[in-house]
């Protein structure tokens, strides 16, 4: 049995984690990382970027065929193209495992100590890691939970066999013919529509009466008509109750209370995450939980002093940037700098097809919030960048507080969309009015033309329609 004493000790080196290990380190913190299975967590290995690398697998091999099948406007084609799963896989595992070497660097760089193993806590301070060779015991002033999330498994459709999570569907390295995804949310919607585009016959199975039920449906409809374009058949306030007699299928009640059968060949269940908590030692600990996910304070602070938690650990949004943001600000407040959770947004991105963007409120959230409105809203179909991409869908929306004029949220829907991303959390976080955006000159022919258009809309004096 060895011994490691450190100022930090960081649980877990995902997003949440890594980040804020490398930042302490960066301000000269003695730190220690652990990490049970692969650097990064769930976004860098099975999550974020390997969705993103089979969706762009996905976008490509759709274009191809669309122009094998004469359906491009502009005259290309091509022969009928031909998709390797399985070497989309390896490139996908490459760009994974640079992105791995990547963050175990930055570690290093930051002279943080990492630890490979399972950390359990003993008490407040003393967390035993089980390594490869054998317990180690490391005692911290200051511990962060960083332990991530995991997949639902729904009791009656376990995961094995032909049903699978996220991380089984970015691994398959067969097309399925026939693909049934439980959950219409973030995870089954992008993959979903990703093996749609790659020829899979895909149907989705929403429990509640929409899909993507956090976004409204101006976002959503795009996505939605996309989907039908593209073959998928949605079900809305549908139940799974689970496969069928032989396997090789999935038995829904469907809305008009009917039971019916979905044949599958895979099917893939995404109906939430939950926190990563089982066998961490939390009974050693008294913490206050929010369900099953640890509740934190302002500055990430749990109900134990010197122990922080961030991430998907803590709860919603379970989203990487949000988790890096803790990190970086809980490394500078056990630094000592005057720190607090500032943001005045946490931007929220589909990467489905057209990709949706929310930043700050909603039309609805800000009503609610008891603000009077001036909204302004301007379609890709008026935009030059999008025709000259053949990507007209969408539009931009900007929401101000009337009077004011402050930009209270962003939101867009369209091809590419995720890209503008930055300059709506860059206009919210300056606490821009509808004037600052109008007044930016934006670079022709970009789709963030339709940014300063939909503030001039809001103002009434839109240009370009
Ligand atoms: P995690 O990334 O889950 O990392 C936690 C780490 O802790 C893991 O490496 C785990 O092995 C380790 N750990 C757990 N317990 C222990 C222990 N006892 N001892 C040692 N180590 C331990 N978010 C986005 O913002 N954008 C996206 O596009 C996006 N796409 C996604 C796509 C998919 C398919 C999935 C599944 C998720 C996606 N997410 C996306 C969500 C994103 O992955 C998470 O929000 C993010 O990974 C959370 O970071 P974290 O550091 O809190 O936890
Ligand atoms: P989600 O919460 O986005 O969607 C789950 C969906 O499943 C919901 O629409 C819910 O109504 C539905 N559902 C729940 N139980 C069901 C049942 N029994 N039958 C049918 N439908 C059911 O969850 P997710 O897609 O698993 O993603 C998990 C988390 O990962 C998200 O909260 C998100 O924060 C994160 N994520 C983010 C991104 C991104 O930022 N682009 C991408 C993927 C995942």
């Amino acid at each position: 049995m060895t011994d490691i004493t450190c100022k930090l000790l960081v649980i877990g080196a995902g997003p949440g984690g890594y980040v804020c290990a490398i930042r302490a380190g960066q301000l000269g913190l003695d730190t220690v990382i652990v990490e049970s299975t692969k650097l990064g967590g769930s976004c860098l290995n099975v999550g974020c970027i390997p969705s993103k690398a089979m969706i762009h697998v996905a976008e490509e091999f759709e274009k191809a065929a669309e122009a094998a099948a004469g359906k491009t406007p502009f005259g290309l084609t091509v022969s009928q193209p031909a998709l390797d799963l399985k070497q989309a896989v390896a490139w996908k595992d490459g760009i994974v495992q640079r992105l791995n070497n990547g963050v175990a660097g930055l570690l290093r760089k930051a002279k943080v100590k990492i630890v490979h193993g399972k950390a359990r806590f003993r008490d407040g301070r003393t967390v035993l890691v089980e390594t490869e060779t054998g317990p180690k015991t490391v005692h911290a002033e200051t511990i962060v939970i960083a332990t991530g999330s995991a997949p639902v498994e729904l009791p009656f459709l376990p995961f094995g066999g032909n049903v699978i999570s996220s991380t089984g569907a970015l691994a398959l390295t067969e097309l399925p013919k026939r693909l049934v995804v439980v959950g219409g949310g973030y995870i089954g919607l992008e993959l979903g529509t990703a093996f749609a585009r790659m020829g899979s016959k895909v149907t989705v199975v929403e429990a509640q009466e929409k899909i993507l039920p956090l976004y409204d449906a101006e976002l959503t409809g795009p996505v939605a008509k996309r989907l039908t374009a593209l073959g998928v058949e949605v079900l809305t306030g549908a139940r799974a109750l689970g496969p069928t007699a032989k396997g090789d299928g999935l038995r829904v009640e469907t809305a008009d209370g009917k039971e019916r059968s979905l044949p599958a060949d895979r099917i893939l269940v995404t109906v939430g995450r939950k926190p990563v908590t089982d066998d961490l030692g939390l009974d050693n600990l008294v913490l206050d939980m929010d369900g099953r996910f640890i509740r934190i304070g302002e500055r990430c602070e749990t109900a134990m002093r010197g122990i922080y938690a961030i991430g998907d650990v803590t709860g919603e949004p379970m989203l990487a940037h949000r988790a890096m943001a803790q990190g970086e600000m809980v490394a500078e407040i056990v630094a000592g700098l005057p720190r607090a959770w500032d943001k005045r947004s946490i931007p929220a991105i589909c990467f489905t097809d057209p990709e949706i963007v929310s930043v700050g409120l909603s039309p609805e959230e800000a009503k609610r919030a008891g603000h009077e409105l001036k909204i302004g809203q301007f379609p890709f179909a008026a935009n030059g960048r999008a025709m000259t991409r053949h990507g007209e869908t969408g539009f931009v929306r900007v929401v101000a507080q009337a009077g004011s004029d402050l930009v209270l949220g962003i939101q867009a829907v369209g091809q590419g969309v995720s890209e503008l991303s930055a300059a709506f959390g860059l206009a919210i976080e300056m606490g821009a009015t509808l004037a600052d955006i109008a007044g930016t000159i934006h670079a022709h022919p970009t789709l963030g033309e339709a940014f300063p258009e939909a503030a001039m809309k809001a103002l009434g004096h839109a240009l370009h329609i």
